[in-house]
């Protein structure tokens, strides 16, 4: 069981397409309902009341969806959406609602995320942009690290001449406790290619994503 464990954290950075053979979910799934029954002990609750008797479960289907994105690559994700175009002009996917865990403290960061790239030769299906920002988002994260990941990935996989990210998130694990900021929002950037090159891209895109 220990490594199940070690195999998701290998996972992280690499193809997850043998997450999903059935028994080993079922045994992962199984294992993680034991631990969050563990972890409610120790917190001092009883996990046999009533109200907490299905919790293990909850928490495990719940936890599963949230760190989906370790079973999915944006190879696959993009497969087939990616298409040959003349235009050259910067695309621009704004106000993308995202929901992450942060990786220190397992608890959400939410927010927007804002995506422009200017093609060279080739597109990807407009849906695919919010599908790539759910799936790293799905996975453990700090801000920073998500941003750079969907930037790099829409650079290595379209190989436009530019891709920009900016994302605006609001982080529980500041809100609820250490500094307990309740308005702080934290904004993260990437840019590659021209975005980082030429200011006139650069500041266009922001002029887009300004309210
Ligand atoms: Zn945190």
């Amino acid at each position: 069981m220990a490594v199940g464990a070690e195999v998701a954290v290998k996972r992280r950075r690499t193809s997850p397409a043998n997450g999903n053979d059935a028994a080993a979910v079922e045994s992962r799934d199984m294992r993680l309902q034991q631990l969050v029954r563990e972890l409610l002990t120790l917190l001092g609750e009883d996990p046999e009341r009533e109200g907490l008797r299905r919790t293990p479960l909850r928490v495990q289907g719940s936890l599963s969806f949230l760190t989906s994105g370790y079973r999915q690559d944006a190879e696959r994700l993009l497969n087939g959406a990616i298409f040959a175009a003349r235009s050259d002009e910067m695309v621009v996917v704004r106000d993308i609602a995202f929901y992450s865990l942060c990786e220190h403290h397992l608890l959400p960061f939410f927010g927007k995320c804002h995506v422009a790239y200017v093609p060279n030769g080739r597109i990807v299906g407009i849906s695919k942009l919010p599908k790539l920002v759910e799936m790293f988002s799905r996975r453990l994260q700090v801000q920073e690290n998500l941003t750079t990941e969907i930037a790099e990935a829409i650079h290595d996989r379209i190989r436009p001449l530019g891709v920009a990210v900016v994302m605006e998130a609001q982080h529980l694990c500041m809100m609820m406790r250490g500094v307990q900021k309740q308005n702080a929002k934290m904004i993260t950037s990437s840019m590659l290619g021209c975005f980082r090159t030429d200011a006139k891209s650069r500041s266009e895109f922001l002029g887009f994503i300004r309210d």
